[in-house]
């Protein structure tokens, strides 16, 4: 039943495409190759023809499929509204379907899906691996491995305002709580400086982003009952959370949910409650100062923060915010660096040669520091300015903007004197 909804549903947004190719501009691996395979419309006409009958699953399909980084950017693109990813989702069951050995995941990104599963696991490995960047290693090392080198600890700073004014309910997400806490602590201190009180349900786990894109449905749709039912004693509160790739899956367990009888309002509800924290704080009536410290600044964006969220814009108009520091918009900011959850493990040739061109841009600007609003996105950069030779600092936008604000604390201002 499942699966007939799901080809249903593509087959649904595949009449919805007239096959201009608007879209194919904004596709990263089309981009890169020009081949009509790899560009969204090759894409919907191939699963057409397999769902029409009128072509057999074959290894074209599964090339062309295989390497979608699933990034969306097609979608913000299509002036037909075409949900590509329902496409997306019905062409890679067919080729689960028919020859699940292709499909099967390799050691590391098996054992990664296994952690999601087990948060405390991961933040043991998040803790080792901070204790052994003590140790000497080589300097090449030190840089494939950029979480040795974070120093997550975030004292919050004195609230300005003495009681909460409101409350969000925070989603810490497993890569992104494990590997870069600091993030999430920055955060968090940063709206408690605003006045909110931020509950964390400790009942939460992963997203389940990683296992649905997998295609183990199952373990996606358990992960997300477990963050409704934990997120609903938080009350009615904006939910938020820090890394795009989580918030694009926690926007969409309404549609992961749609014909459960038993969870689909439950799940709607929950969606509807996800809002970006970069919004949250960027349409505060006044904001503080935030001061820099003379940098030059671009951003990474994360793709599913902009195309599926539909949000991007907030840790620009932010960045922009700091004072001192110098906020260089990048051409392709917006766009996808390759990272694409597990995309960057399972075809690091693709993964690397996206990067190379991402980097590419980057340089041009030369930037002492790039932030970025997703875990995936924060490893894949600093991979990128390792590869490139760079000498920027990647960094999530919370904890640049948590430092940025609390220097701008030591000036005479605060929130209730400027109000
Ligand atoms: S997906 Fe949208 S933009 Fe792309 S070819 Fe179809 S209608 Fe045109
Ligand atoms: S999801 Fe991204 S990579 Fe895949 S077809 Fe759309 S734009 Fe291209």
């Amino acid at each position: 039943m499942e699966l007939e909804s799901r080809f249903k549903a593509a087959l649904g947004e595949i009449d919805h495409c007239n096959k201009c190719g608007f879209c194919l501009p904004a596709c990263p691996t089309y981009r890169l190759t020009g081949s009509e395979l790899d560009s969204p419309r090759g894409r919907i006409a191939l699963v057409e023809g397999v769902l029409k009958n009128e072509i057999s699953v074959d290894r074209g399909l599964e090339a062309s499929l295989t390497y979608c980084l699933g990034c969306r950017a097609c979608e913000t693109a299509c002036p037909s509204g075409v949900q590509y990813h329902r496409v997306l989702e019905a062409g890679r069951t067919l080729l689960d379907k028919s020859r699940p050995r292709h499909r099967g995941l390799t050691f590391v990104p098996r054992t990664l899906l296994r952690l999601t599963r087990q948060p405390r696991q991961l933040r043991r490995l998040g803790r080792l691996a901070r204790r052994l960047s003590k140790w000497p290693m080589p300097r090449s090392m030190k840089n494939l491995i950029p979480m040795l080198d974070y120093q997550p600890q975030i004292v919050p700073p004195t609230p300005t305002r003495s009681e909460p004014q409101a409350a969000v309910a925070f989603f810490q997400g497993c890569v992104q709580e494990a590997l870069f806490g600091d993030a999430n602590q920055a955060c968090q201190a940063l709206l408690e400086a605003f006045g909110y009180r931020v509950d964390v349900p400790s009942q939460q786990t992963c997203c389940g982003a990683l296992a649905w894109h997998a295609g183990k449905t199952d373990q996606a749709r358990n992960m997300a009952r477990r963050n409704i039912a934990a997120f609903e004693a938080t009350g009615q509160v904006p939910l938020v959370n820090t890394a795009g790739g989580c918030g694009a899956m926690l926007s969409e367990y309404a549609e992961i949910f749609a014909e459960d009888l038993e969870w689909a309002a439950r799940a709607e509800h929950f969606s509807n409650r996800v809002q970006d924290w970069t919004g949250i704080i960027r349409d505060q009536s006044v904001l503080p100062r935030f001061v820099g410290e003379g940098s030059r600044v671009v951003l990474q964006n994360s793709c599913h923060l902009v195309n599926v969220e539909g949000g991007g814009d907030g840790p620009a108009d932010l960045a922009k915010w700091v004072e001192g520091d110098t906020f260089l918009e990048l051409k392709g900011q917006n766009q996808c660096c390759g990272s694409a959850g597990i995309y960057n493990i399972q075809h690091p040739d693709w993964s690397g040669r996206l990067l190379d061109k991402k980097m590419e841009e980057v340089s041009c600007a030369s930037p002492d520091r790039i932030v970025v609003v997703n875990p995936g996105c924060q490893l894949q950069m600093t991979w990128g300015v390792s590869r490139s030779g760079l000498s920027a600092e990647v960094e999530h936008l919370a904890r640049y903007l948590y430092r940025a604000f609390v220097r701008g604390q030591r000036e005479p201002q605060s929130l209730d004197q400027v109000e």
